[in-house]
């Protein structure tokens, strides 16, 4: 059997999933297929009144369920019934995530699904594992520290990996007794409607799951603003995150989790095998075409190995197979839009015109869609765009450096701090580079998220605020109250 699919003969679910059922809504952004440039549906925008009646919807949800106070095993149960589904539907999943998305067929299924039904059962097992604490008093008095949910939880998440993005909001805020009301991308928004479906189709009361489609502007700030979202949380662009921060200032204060945008450095020492690290950080700038929030982007090696590591990364650059995301054999993405790609051209050529050399790659791929050849530039000025800016396209830069101390200064980003990836065999001098490289995440010898889902993820600076993922994230989906008895 193959994965491969025809993408004119795709159902697709347009409308919002509130409760249990698809509410329809007028088609208005135009979506093209990133594979072929072929216009294939119109997203609807969801208004505040929309956005109403999910936040009601999911309100009296809870109410009627008794869903934050069954019995956590309970809750546990019908998280893992619901993985379950994800894995039995997952070609379906694949196909509604890949028609939309950048993601290859093979990868949303293989990884996509995978990692998404396994974030699930990650947090369905906190459910009766996490809790309050009774804490030390004096000995007339109990103290106790109450962990319970928020309510209804808001999320808005990004284009790039729709579904796992959907997993990291949903399963957390699930599994620690809320409800959710969540915005996927106006551009790929069918595998997360299909996840709601199945959340019900597993038995997780009809309410407690509720998908709303629209811009940012629009749906996304209503539900940001709205009285009854008693949290947010958001996966983005950082200019984004920085949209949701004054929205929230200028309505009602509330907690908000951001996972923003990253320009994170790769560090290559003298002593590192070589082949490996440019086969690592060939294969995290190729993943998704580069666009993924934790791009490894800004390669920096010792002067002495920079040439053959240039070398090695230029082969291991050339080995891809870029197609449309519906074939199964492709594994090299096009880039989401010609908004995007457009975006991709500006920085490199303004690069290259800043006196950057393009030792491979520079310009779009000649073949319909909207793809990009893998890049590397070397010999930037200092205050070159690629240099400074999240490129969120298959493009690396090269600097070099002569010594630890100007390898670790190179590192540092102005502003993002989201991950960073150091190859070394001298194991003081990854744990140097793990202690002194200012980011939420540092890879030693690999790059790219494990599916050690307990290892939280986050950004430094403007990276973001608070994790996604491990104990945190559960974490965060509760409200800490302390209470005090006289005894
Ligand atoms: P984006 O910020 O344009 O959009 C993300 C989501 O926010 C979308 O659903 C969008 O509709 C919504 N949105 C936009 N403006 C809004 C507003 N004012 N109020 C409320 N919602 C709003 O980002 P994108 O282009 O979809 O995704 C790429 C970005 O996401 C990159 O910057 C990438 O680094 C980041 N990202 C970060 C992580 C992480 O874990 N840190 C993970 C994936 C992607």
């Amino acid at each position: 059997m193959t994965i491969s699919f025809d993408p004119d003969r795709i159902e697709l679910p347009l409308g919002h999933w509130i409760g249990d059922r698809l509410v329809s809504g007028a088609p208005e952004i135009e979506l093209l297929r990133p594979s072929d440039a072929v216009s294939y549906a119109r997203c609807p925008v969801a208004s505040t009144d929309i956005v109403d009646q999910a936040v009601s919807t999911a309100k009296s949800a809870l109410r009627s369920s008794g869903w934050a106070t069954w019995r956590p095993r309970l809750r546990a149960e019908a998280l893992h019934r619901w993985a379950d589904l994800i894995i039995a539907e997952g070609e379906k999943l694949g196909r509604l995530e890949s028609l939309s998305s950048a993601r290859p067929i093979a990868q949303s299924v293989s990884i996509d699904v995978a990692v998404t039904a396994e974030q699930i059962r990650f947090f369905a097992e906190m459910a009766d594992k996490e809790g309050g604490d009774v804490v030390p008093t004096d000995g007339n008095h109990l103290g106790m520290i109450l962990s319970e949910p928020y309510g209804v939880v808001g999320a808005i998440t990004p284009w790039n990996v729709p579904l796992s993005m959907a997993g990291w909001k949903m399963g957390p805020a699930l599994a620690a007794g809320n409800a959710i009301v969540l915005k996927p991308s106006e551009l790929t928004p069918f595998s997360t409607l299909y996840l709601a479906e199945l959340a019900v189709r597993a038995g997780i009361p009809a309410g407690i799951v509720n998908v709303v489609l629209g811009d940012g502007p629009t749906t996304g700030a209503s539900i940001v603003a709205h009285p009854d979202i008693a949290k947010v949380s958001f996966t983005g662009s950082t200019v984004a995150g920085g949209a949701i921060m004054k929205t929230i200032a200028s309505s009602q204060i509330k907690p908000v989790t951001l996972e923003l945008g990253g320009k994170s450095p790769q560090v290559v020492f003298a002593s590192a095998d070589l082949k490996k690290a440019a086969g690592c950080i060939a294969r995290s700038i190729l993943l998704n075409a580069g666009q993924t929030c934790v791009a490894g982007t800004r390669v920096i090696a010792d002067r002495r190995i920079a040439e053959p590591l240039l070398a090695a990364l230029t082969e291991a650059m050339s080995t891809h197979r870029a197609g449309p995301t519906w074939d199964a054999e492709s594994d090299y993405s096009p880039v989401i839009s010609e908004r995007q790609l457009q975006r991709i051209e500006t920085i490199v050529d303004a690069s290259i015109t800043g006196g950057a050399e393009c030792v491979i790659g520079g310009k779009r791929m000649e073949r319909q869609g909207y793809f990009y050849e893998p890049t590397i530039l070397a010999n930037l000025a200092a205050n070159s765009p690629a240099l400074a800016e999240e490129i969120f396209g298959p493009v690396l830069t090269l600097q070099t450096f002569d010594d630890e101390e100007e390898a670790f200064a190179l590192s540092d980003h102005p502003s993002y701090g989201l991950a960073a990836g150091v190859y070394t065999t001298d194991l003081s001098q990854g744990l140097r580079a793990a202690k002194r490289i200012e980011a939420g995440t540092i890879w030693v010898n690999r790059y790219g998220r494990s599916r050690d889902h307990i290892l939280p993820t986050g950004g430094y600076k403007s990276s973001g605020i608070g994790k996604d993922l491990g104990k945190e994230a559960y974490k965060s989906n509760r409200r800490q109250k302390s209470v005090l008895i006289e005894l």
